[in-house]
């Protein structure tokens, strides 16, 4: 399977993130799946893309070209796609991946996760979308999921697109 990897351009204060994100990358490229991202090397980004490939896997990077100077492009990954813009960047990454997975970031991770996450809800795909909750960090976001449902604004039955994985063996399992 090739998994879109969404993540942090920053590395985080905890390095537990960036252990994570290592592991993870290890784990998908030792169980055979490739990784789609965003193909810079900053932050945690460039932590998942360098644990992949040093396991011998494959990573697609997919960066928009007015980025490249923010982001720096990671030298050394398997294919980059070159787009023009940010919508461009997130549309070439859901056509290239099998399943989603968000791990910690900031703004621009949790643009990309709801996203595919609210194309899921209204039947664009049917490719699983997995928030990988390390050291907690969306344990709000997951209480403010469980507000919304309560609330009306998320239905009952929209509840299982909500996968949330606290350990890499987790997230294998569910992309299984
Ligand atoms: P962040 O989680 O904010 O560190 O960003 C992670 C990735 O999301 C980076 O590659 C950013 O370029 C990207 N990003 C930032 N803002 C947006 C946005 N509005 N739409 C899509 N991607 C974004």
């Amino acid at each position: 399977m090739r998994v879109a990897v969404y993540c942090g351009s920053g590395m985080g204060k905890n390095p537990i993130y960036a252990e994570k994100a290592m592991e993870l990358g290890t784990v998908l490229a030792q169980h055979g799946h490739g990784v789609v991202y965003g193909g810079s090397k900053i932050g945690l980004m460039g932590k998942v893309a360098d644990a992949v490939l040093t396991a011998g896997g494959k990573v697609v990077g997919v960066m928009p070209t007015h980025l490249q100077t923010h982001e720096i492009v990671h030298p050394s990954l398997t294919e980059i796609h070159f787009v023009e813009s940010m919508h461009n960047r997130k549309a070439k990454m859901v056509d290239l991946s099998d399943a989603f997975i968000a791990l910690p970031g900031g703004g621009g991770t949790m643009d990309e996760y709801f996203e595919v996450f609210t194309w899921a809800q209204i039947g664009l795909h049917e490719k699983p979308v997995i928030l990988y909750n390390i050291n907690g960090f969306y344990d709000l976001l997951l209480q403010h999921f469980d507000r919304m449902i309560e609330e009306g604004f998320i239905r009952a039955n929209q509840k299982s697109l909500i996968r949330v994985a606290t350990t890499a063996e987790e997230v294998l399992e569910i992309i299984k």
